[in-house]
């Protein structure tokens, strides 16, 4: 008793401290993602920061999935150049262009660009479907793997102003063994690449990889900092059946939330999502992640069919619904959580020096 009692009091003083001066050491955030008797005091400590930095504003960003073909074969993912199940599809220059008119048209103020690892997209398809993109006077951000620094500076140059990155995990040895002929290294120079051309750089950990440890989960985190990163996605491992990952656990949700929690007390003016993948894993999951620290929600824009065959994992939601439908459910429920749809483009408000 004595003991459960002093535990509570180490974790209580742990998150105080976070608050108030957003450091831990690796062995503190190692202490708090290893109790899950502390998420919910977890939460609505980052949920008093994430409203002191970023406020109520929930910033929606239109997601357009335009390509599945991937020349990768990360072991997690269904797009996987290895899995024969995937339908392939690639979306055409005038159809992408579109999809981000209609998005404008649903009040979105960014569309994020996603696909597999799809080299059709060379540097002059992809850059015209930018400055079409960019006549709309939209945010974009780009979420397509690993290119060189050239590919990125003429992205940027073409209008491109915030890139999603994963380093899914800080561990190089299981990195290297989930992603076959990929190299941490060079995931590592792409990030540090997009940070020096002044994208805003997003990056995130999958939870859940087989063999990850709460001390890496930690160093993710101090990762993070080091490379002040402006966005960050973190998502549970949701193993699919058509990749050698099929018969993992899934990503614990708790952990995940623990993990955004303190990535908001943290990195207190990051933008970070609440991801599709933790309502796939819970009903509702956005709403508590979104009361977890989190400030950002990525509804889908992407139409028909194409939504299904977008399988990065199994059991996605919403693949049935429109865009409209997307745009109309988010909305409704941002409010009712008593926040508002932010109206600006939601670039990184730079607050460090305010103490709160
Ligand atoms: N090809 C690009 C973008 C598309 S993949 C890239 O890899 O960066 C986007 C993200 O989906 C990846 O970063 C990965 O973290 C996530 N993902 C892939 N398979 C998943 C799975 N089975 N469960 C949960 N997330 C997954
Ligand atoms: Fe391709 Fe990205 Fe999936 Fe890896 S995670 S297989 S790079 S789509």
């Amino acid at each position: 008793m004595a003991d459960q009692q002093e535990s509570g009091q180490e974790v209580k003083s742990l998150i105080e401290k976070a608050e108030r001066t957003h450091q831990l050491t690796e062995r503190e955030l190692v202490r708090l993602l290893g109790d899950a008797a502390c998420t919910e005091r977890l939460a609505e400590a980052a949920d008093r920061v994430r409203k002191a930095y970023v406020g109520d504003g929930v910033h929606l960003r239109g997601l357009i999935e335009f390509s599945n073909i991937c020349r990768q074969d990360c072991m997690y993912c269904g797009l996987r150049r290895d899995n024969p199940k995937t339908e392939r599809y690639r979306l055409d220059a005038d159809t992408i262009v579109d999809l981000a008119r209609k998005a404008k048209g649903y009040g979105y103020h960014t569309v994020v660009l996603q696909s597999g690892e799809d080299l059709y997209f060379t540097t002059e398809r992809l850059c015209a479907i930018l400055r079409e993109i960019k006549k709309l006077d939209l945010a974009i951000t780009l979420s397509i793997g690993e290119r060189t620094r050239e590919e990125y500076a003429a992205f940027r140059e073409a209008g491109a102003d915030r890139y999603l990155l994963r380093i899914e995990t800080t561990d190089r040895a299981l990195y290297e063994k989930l992603d076959p002929g990929m190299s941490w290294a060079n995931r590592d120079r792409c990030l540090h690449d997009l940070r020096d051309l002044g994208y805003e750089v997003g990056t995130g950990t999958l939870v859940g990889l087989p063999g990850q440890t709460l001390g890496m989960l930690a160093r993710d985190i101090l990762y993070y900092q080091e490379l002040d990163a402006d966005m960050l996605g973190i998502g549970p491992l949701i193993p699919n059946g058509d990749t050698p990952l099929g018969k993992a656990e899934p990503g614990d949700f708790n952990l995940t939330r623990r993990m955004v929690s303190l990535l908001r007390l943290l990195l207190p003016e990051a933008n970070i999502p609440a991801t599709t993948a933790m309502e796939t894993m819970v009903p509702r999951g956005r709403e508590i992640i979104l009361a977890s620290g989190a400030n950002v929600v990525m509804p889908n824009v992407t139409e028909g069919d194409y939504r299904r065959k977008y399988a990065l994992y199994p059991g996605k939601i919403c693949v049935a619904d429109t865009p409209a439908d997307c745009r109309a459910c988010m909305g409704g429920r941002i409010k009712a959580m008593g926040r508002y749809v932010a109206q600006d483009k939601g670039f990184r408000r730079h607050r460090a020096s305010q103490a709160i």
